[in-house]
């Protein structure tokens, strides 16, 4: 397997100020598609918002995969705002209105959004992402291993139905099966088909995506891991699950990460990158401070981050923006207003005595020491630096003890911020990293970054607009 290390950023997402509000986080779309033609299949994850391995699987999809023949769409972050608030639903079960759903619910867009995606002509096969409690078993063993229990399992409503393509569902599921029971790290854990037979009279399946899709002659599968295992261990079993389907429809991919417990979980930890205003500002907030104090944000504009990945969002939450990556609270940044400079975009740096230019929005790997080479007119303020009487602290050797490490970017005291600036404006920023890997393991360069659907802008939320729901309703099933 051919290893990729580009982080490719998602969408372009712009959010405004305090007058945006009773806007809400929506999904997004991601189209994987190959010069080779083939078979679509669409992945959707989060349709709940507490079943992360569903969105860090999907999410996954996005970031660190390539398809090399036919295609794959994907919607990681179906119900987003639920799973920043880490409950099933905001606004009720997101999988219980596909039957009928009335205009005044805030969901009704969602819906209506993913319903045209899914019945897209070129889409050949849906699968919906969950994660359900225990293990599915045939036959009653005990409380978690029963016919009651959604667990590993991949959940078809019928054995047939009349589509074009793919209508033996019943079959499908059985080879799927038949695949992914290779690759178990326990015997527990084996896979089953279970069939809701949902057209003989089961209600609340009837209300579901699976069943809207199947109605309306479309292949779709429902795909459980069970709830018992960490984050990344369900992750793990739902791409494989995916691999066997697209292995199916004949869809070649590459993936950037050995497909392990621990290769899952290293790719889900490195996707919490933030590039905002055309890369000026760049953070790495995967193992960030709570607290990032100072960033300098635009004064009076809309708010404009490019993401690692579709998991990430920014929220407004009073005078600050909380950044989450998926259920995650990364990091909180306490911004300081500027007008910004265009003049210049990139600076020049010597790094351990090697001269180079370093773009904005660039990581610099530092193993002793760094000097920001003097411009004329231009500032340079290293955060958590002091020289008594300097304030401009370019044409100094600096190293890493000469920072106060409470100014780091990350939790460790290794990444700092080194901050451009003309007479009152901001220029830019690049960081510098004294982390002690070697560089080509970084991301160090976000200009090569790929930019997938630029197109899709949104707006998110201010925190207030929607109240958390904790009530438990992890019991149910799908
Ligand atoms: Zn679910």
């Amino acid at each position: 397997m051919k290893r990729f290390l580009t982080i490719l950023f998602g969408c372009l997402f712009v959010f405004a100020g305090p007058a945006m509000a009773n806007r809400h986080i929506d999904f997004s779309l991601h189209k994987l598609e190959a010069d080779r033609p083939g078979n679509t299949l669409l992945v959707i994850g989060g349709i709940q918002g507490d079943e992360p391995g569903g969105f860090n699987a999907a999410s996954l999809l996005v970031t660190h995969y390539k398809i090399k023949k036919g295609n794959v769409w994907i919607v990681p972050n179906l119900n987003f705002i639920s799973i920043i608030k880490r409950t099933r639903g905001v606004y009720g079960d997101l999988n219980r209105k596909f039957a009928t759903i009335g205009n005044s619910d805030p969901e009704f867009d969602t819906i209506s959004r993913i319903k045209a995606i899914m019945l897209d002509d070129q889409v050949d096969l849906v699968l919906n992402l969950h994660d359900g409690s225990g293990f599915y078993r045939p036959t009653y063993v005990d409380r978690t291993h029963s016919p009651n229990r959604w667990g590993q399992s991949i959940i078809i409503d019928q054995k047939q139905i009349p589509a074009k393509r793919f209508g033996n569902l019943g079959e499908i599921a059985n080879q799927v099966v038949a695949e992914v029971n290779h690759y178990l790290f326990s015997e527990e854990h084996t896979y089953h088909v279970k069939n809701t037979r949902t057209g003989e009279g089961d209600t609340e399946m009837e209300r579901t995506l699976t069943y809207y899709a199947i109605r309306n002659r479309k292949p779709a599968f429902g795909v459980e891991v069970s709830k018992t295992f960490p984050t990344h261990k369900r992750a793990y079993y739902h791409l494989q699950v995916l691999e066997a389907y697209m292995d199916l429809l004949g869809i070649e991919y590459e993936r950037a990460f050995n497909l392990s417990a621990r290769g899952v979980n290293d790719a889900i930890d490195s996707g919490a990158k933030l590039a905002f205003y055309d890369n000026k500002i760049f953070l790495d907030v995967t193992n960030a401070r709570k607290r990032l104090a100072y960033i300098p944000l635009k004064k009076a504009s809309e708010i404009v981050f490019r993401p690692s990945s579709p998991l990430v969002a920014v929220v407004e939450s009073g005078e600050s923006y909380r950044v989450f990556h998926g259920n995650r609270r990364v990091t909180r940044l306490y911004p300081q207003y500027f007008e910004y400079d265009s003049s210049i975009n990139a600076i020049t740096i010597e790094v351990d005595g090697d001269e180079r230019k370093v773009d904005f929005g660039n990581m610099v790997e530092v193993a002793q020491s760094f000097l920001v080479v003097p411009e004329k007119g231009y500032r340079v303020n290293v955060i958590g630096f002091k020289k008594p009487g300097t304030r401009n602290e370019s044409g100094i050797a600096i190293q890493k003890d000469d920072i106060k490490k409470r100014f780091s970017v990350d939790k460790k005291g290794r990444i700092y911020r080194v901050e451009v600036y003309r007479e009152k404006k901001f220029s830019g920023m690049v960081l510098v990293s004294f982390s002690g890997e070697r560089e080509d393991l970084r991301v160090s360069d976000s200009s090569t970054v790929s930019l997938l659907n630029v197109s899709d802008l949104r707006n998110g939320p201010l925190e207030k607009d929607s109240s958390i729901n904790s009530e438990d309703i992890s019991h149910l099933g799908r």
